[in-house]
C-alpha cells in the first residue's frame, strides 16, 4: 500500500515537506519548504535530505512561499533531475523567490567566510547558489487549475485555488497502488475568505485522507472591517504623533493586500501619509507577476481606481502616493524622512531585508508606529516585539523599541479557525485527518473545536511519522 512520510512543517509552521511512496515504486515529494526562525531550525535546512533526492520521480508544489519551495534548488543540487509540478502562476513566483532566496544565502556566506578567515576558520558554501537555482528552475512544469496530469506513474495530481496568494493550490492526489485508488488532500496554506484579491479556497467534498494547515486553528480573525478601521485609526495617530509607520511585510501576498488598502482609504481622502515607499525589490516583482496575471485575481468590490494603463494593468496605480525604491540607493533616500511617510519592507517576520534598516531609524522614536499585519513564528524578531521586548539586537547594535507597536490580525492570508473547519466539514463521509503547518498548542485548540462543533478526530502527527494511505 501507498505510504505518506511527514518530513515538515510538523507542529511547526515552516518546512513544509511530505513525501508519497507507492508500492510500485512511485516518490512523489510533496513541498520542499525551507525552515525560517529559530536558529537551530534554520540548522536543519543543511542537514541531508531523508530521503535520497535522486529517486524522487517529482515534487509538487502547493504554492511559492519560501517556507514552502526554499529547499527547492538544495535538492537540485543534491541530485534531483525530475519536473517541479506547479501552477503557471506559482511558476513566475517562484522564479523571483527563490533567486532572491539564492542571492542572500550567497551574500550572507560572503560576509560570514570574512569573518571566519580573520579568525583562521575554514570557509563554508552557501546553503544554494544562483547556478543551482537558475538550475532547478529548468525543472519547473506549469499546470492550469483544475487540469489533472499524472506526477509518477499512479500517481495523478489536481491543483484547485487555495486563495492564499497568486497561483497558490489545494493538492489533491490521486493515489494508485494495487489497484485501488485512494484521495489525499492536501490544503496548503488555506487563504482567507476576507481576502480582498484572492477568491475563497475552493471546497471539494470527496478525500480518503486530508492534510489541514493550522496556522490559525486556535482562533479566528478580527472582523475585517474593523481592521481596516483599526488601520486608519492608526496612520491618524501617527499623523498626529509626528512619526512615520513601519510595515514589515510578505513581498507575495501581504504587499499586494496593503497597496489594495492604502489604495481605497487614499482614494476616500482618509490617507493622511504623504507618501508610502515599498521598500522591496522581490515586492516590486511580485507586483508585476500579480498584474500579468490579473484575470486569477478576485478584486472585492471596486479596484481602488482603474489600473489599466497604455494597455497594461499594474496594481501600483492602485495608490497614487506610491514610491517604488528598487535600488539600495533608492533605499537609503527614504532616511531623510522623519515624519509622514509609511514605509512597508521585508521581511514579513523581521528576520533581515530592509525594515531592519527602517527599524534603526525609526524603532527608538516613540513617534513612530510599527504595524505588524501577519502571523509572526517563534523565534523571530518580529514575534519577540510583539512579545514586548523593550530592546531588540539588530545589525549588530541594540535598539530601543519604542515606537508603538499594533498587530492587526485581521489581515492574515490564512484562513482562522471557523473558516478551516467550515472548509474541512464539506468532506463527506469523514476522512482520515492530520493536522499540519501550526505550532503545537494552536493544533491543539483546532483539534478541540473539529471534536466540539464536527465531532471528528483529528491526528497531529510527529516529524518523521508514516501512515498508509
Ligand atoms: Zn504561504
Amino acid at each position: 500500500m501507498a505510504l505518506l512520510s511527514f518530513l515538515g512543517a510538523i507542529q511547526q509552521v515552516t518546512g513544509s515537506c511530505y513525501l508519497i511512496e507507492t508500492h510500485a515504486g512511485a516518490r512523489v515529494l510533496l513541498e520542499c519548504g525551507m525552515q525560517q526562525g529559530r536558529r537551530k531550525d534554520e540548522a536543519g535546512n543543511r542537514a541531508n535530505f531523508p530521503f535520497d533526492p535522486q529517486t524522487l520521480d517529482a515534487v509538487v508544489l502547493s504554492h511559492a512561499h519560501i517556507d514552502h519551495s526554499g529547499l527547492l534548488p538544495r535538492l537540485t543540487a543534491a541530485g534531483f533531475k525530475g519536473p517541479v509540478h506547479v501552477t503557471t502562476a506559482t511558476g513566475e513566483l517562484l522564479e523571483l523567490m527563490l533567486l532572491d532566496s539564492a542571492n542572500l544565502q550567497e551574500k550572507d556566506t560572503e560576509w560570514e567566510n570574512r569573518w571566519r578567515a580573520r579568525l583562521g576558520k575554514p570557509p563554508i558554501t552557501p546553503l544554494y547558489t544562483v547556478a543551482d537555482t537558475e538550475r532547478m528552475l529548468k525543472q519547473r512544469r506549469p499546470h492550469d487549475y483544475g487540469e489533472p496530469f499524472e506526477a509518477a506513474p499512479g500517481v495523478q495530481v489536481t491543483f484547485h485555488d487555495a486563495g492564499h496568494i497568486l497561483g497558490s493550490a489545494i493538492v489533491q492526489l490521486d493515489v494508485e497502488d494495487f489497484g485501488r485508488t485512494r484521495r489525499l488532500v492536501f490544503s496548503g496554506d488555506l487563504g482567507n475568505s476576507c481576502s480582498p484579491l484572492m477568491h475563497a479556497p475552493t471546497v471539494l467534498q470527496q478525500a480518503d485522507v486530508v492534510l489541514m494547515e493550522s496556522t490559525y486553528g486556535n482562533r479566528d480573525h478580527r472582523d475585517h472591517q474593523a481592521t481596516i478601521d483599526e488601520l486608519e485609526a492608526i496612520l491618524h495617530q501617527a499623523h498626529r504623533d509626528g512619526g512615520n509607520v513601519l510595515m514589515p511585510s510578505f513581498a507575495v501576498g501581504r504587499t499586494q493586500d496593503l497597496i489594495y488598502y492604502l489604495g481605497m482609504l487614499y482614494q476616500k481622502g482618509r490617507l493622511p501619509q504623504q507618501a508610502v515607499f515599498l521598500d522591496s525589490p522581490m515586492a516590486i516583482g511580485a507586483n508585476a507577476i500579480y498584474s500579468h496575471f490579473q484575470e486569477q485575481l478576485e478584486i472585492s468590490g471596486e479596484a481602488p481606481i482603474e489600473p489599466q494603463q497604455n494597455g497594461r494593468y499594474r496594481i501600483e496605480r492602485w495608490l497614487p502616493v506610491l514610491k517604488t525604491t528598487p535600488t539600495a540607493e533608492d533605499s537609503m533616500t527614504i532616511n531623510r524622512f522623519k515624519s509622514g511617510v509609511i514605509i512597508i519592507a521585508g521581511s514579513g517576520m523581521c528576520t533581515g531585508g530592509r525594515i531592519l534598516h527602517h527599524f534603526k531609524h525609526n524603532l527608538w522614536r516613540k513617534e513612530c508606529h510599527l504595524v505588524i499585519p501577519g502571523f509572526q513564528a517563534r523565534g523571530t524578531l518580529g514575534r519577540a516585539i510583539v512579545d514586548g521586548a523593550r530592546t531588540v539586537k539588530l545589525m549588530h547594535q541594540r535598539i530601543a523599541v519604542n515606537a508603538q507597536v499594533h498587530t492587526l490580525g485581521g489581515f492574515s492570508a490564512h484562513a482562522g479557525q471557523s473558516q478551516l473547519i467550515d472548509w474541512v466539514s464539506h468532506f463527506q463521509p469523514r476522512p482520515e485527518l492530520h493536522l499540519v503547518h501550526g505550532e503545537l498548542e494552536n493544533m491543539q485548540a483546532l483539534q478541540q473545536a473539529l471534536r466540539d462543533r464536527l465531532g471528528w478526530e483529528a491526528n497531529i502527527p510527529e516529524l518523521g511519522d508514516r501512515i498508509a494511505l
